[in-house]
């Protein structure tokens, strides 16, 4: 039997991937256009949303285009060809091309678009240079000793107690709960009017803020009790799943000269921005792909040798002067290494669902910056 990838199959593993719900508040990730229902004959993975890219998917018999930065970002107030935006939406709706991006959420995931930045420069030992927090909820509920198990169940298939390679996590103490039910009452143990006293265990799980209602609801089904008690505890705990941009090391120690020859031939940059001096050895990289400059200060604090990104204004060099090497590499230089770790993704986990949707890296280039 063929299984059939729907639009929404592939928004599900880019979901797990990049949580829209981490996403920058005013950002606009997601399905930007398209009916999820869709079935997906093949994927073309692109930074941008452009006329380019449209047709590229086209050509090539895609039918779902997958970019990092959105196409519909600010409001549209009009669909005329005078927008860039509104041709391209118009092409994606003449040719029946759904489109879904993954922007903010994808620079803050691990193995995101600042990872994919280190590894095409050949760092090792990455990790973030900060990380996210207040990510992560914590669910505590009580339940009778015997139902705690298939309570634990249900909420682990909804999301909760992963910690790092390990799911199904949870604490178990044993305790005495105490209630008395009104007229109303319907105890699953004990009599109502009467002050009932039982064995309960106290089931306490971890859980990412975007899956608590999915979890709670879960849990409810699974329990025991008409009246389920429970708490929701926030948590200041860094994520290790999520941050923004990241470090690395070089193999080996190099020249500053000689890295910044490295990160032009690895990037294919026209021109790079950078200060620091020439002969000083570099080793320890933090960089984030995009406009990072507002991390120059981790990147210090981090013992960086260099800090290498996107966007930088003027100030961030005279700040830098001194204490860390910088380069500016540009933004679609620093963003492109992403397509690949997309592409590559979406193989892996497509595969893994036994389906073998072709999805291609764009061809096109279109950086819309040009250098002299
Ligand atoms: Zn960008």
């Amino acid at each position: 039997v063929e299984r059939v990838v729907t639009v929404k199959d592939v928004h599900e593993v880019m979901s797990a991937w990049a949580p829209p719900a981490i996403a920058w508040d005013h950002d606009n990730v997601g399905l930007q256009y398209g009916d999820p229902r869709t079935h997906v004959r093949g994927i073309l993975v692109a930074l941008d949303p452009s006329e380019a890219s449209v047709l590229e998917a086209g050509s090539r018999r895609a039918n779902l285009l997958v970019t990092h930065h959105p196409l519909l970002f600010r409001p549209l107030r009009s669909v005329t060809p005078a927008s860039a935006a509104s041709r391209c939406l118009e092409i994606l709706v003449r040719r029946n091309i759904a489109l879904y991006s993954a922007h903010t959420n994808l620079d803050f995931a691990r193995g995101g678009t600042s990872f994919a930045l280190a590894e095409v420069l050949g760092l090792q030992d990455v990790n973030f240079l900060e990380r996210s927090y207040r990510v992560d909820r914590k669910i505590v509920t009580f339940v009778p000793a015997e139902s705690a198990e298939r309570v634990a169940s249900a909420m682990a298939e909804a999301g909760a107690g992963v910690i790092g390679n390990y799911d199904h996590c949870s604490f178990r103490l044993a305790g005495t709960g105490t209630f008395r039910g009104n007229e109303a009452s319907s105890p699953a143990v004990g009599r109502k009017g009467r002050l009932e006293q039982v064995q309960e265990v106290r089931l306490e799980m971890i859980a990412p803020s975007w899956k608590v209602d999915d979890i709670l609801r879960a849990m409810r089904r699974a329990h025991p009790y008409d009246e389920v008690a429970f708490d929701v505890y926030p948590l200041e705990n860094l994520s290790n799943r999520f941050g923004m941009g990241v470090v690395g090391t070089l193999p080996r120690a190099a020249r500053l000269s000689r890295f910044l020859a490295l990160v032009k031939r690895a990037l294919g940059s026209g021109a790079l921005r950078w200060c620091g001096s020439p002969g000083a050895m570099v080793r320890k990289i933090a960089v984030c792909g995009g406009s990072g400059g507002d991390l120059l200060e981790s990147a210090i604090r981090a013992g960086a040798d260099l800090f290498l990104t996107a966007d930088l204004k003027y100030h961030a060099f005279q700040e830098a002067a001194g204490k860390i090497a910088l380069i500016d590499a540009g933004h679609h230089e620093t963003e492109a290494p992403v397509v690949g770790a997309i592409v590559a993704h979406l193989r892996r986990e497509l595969r893994r669902r036994g389906d073998r949707t072709p999805v291609h890296p764009a061809r096109r280039i279109d950086n819309p910056v040009r250098y002299v």
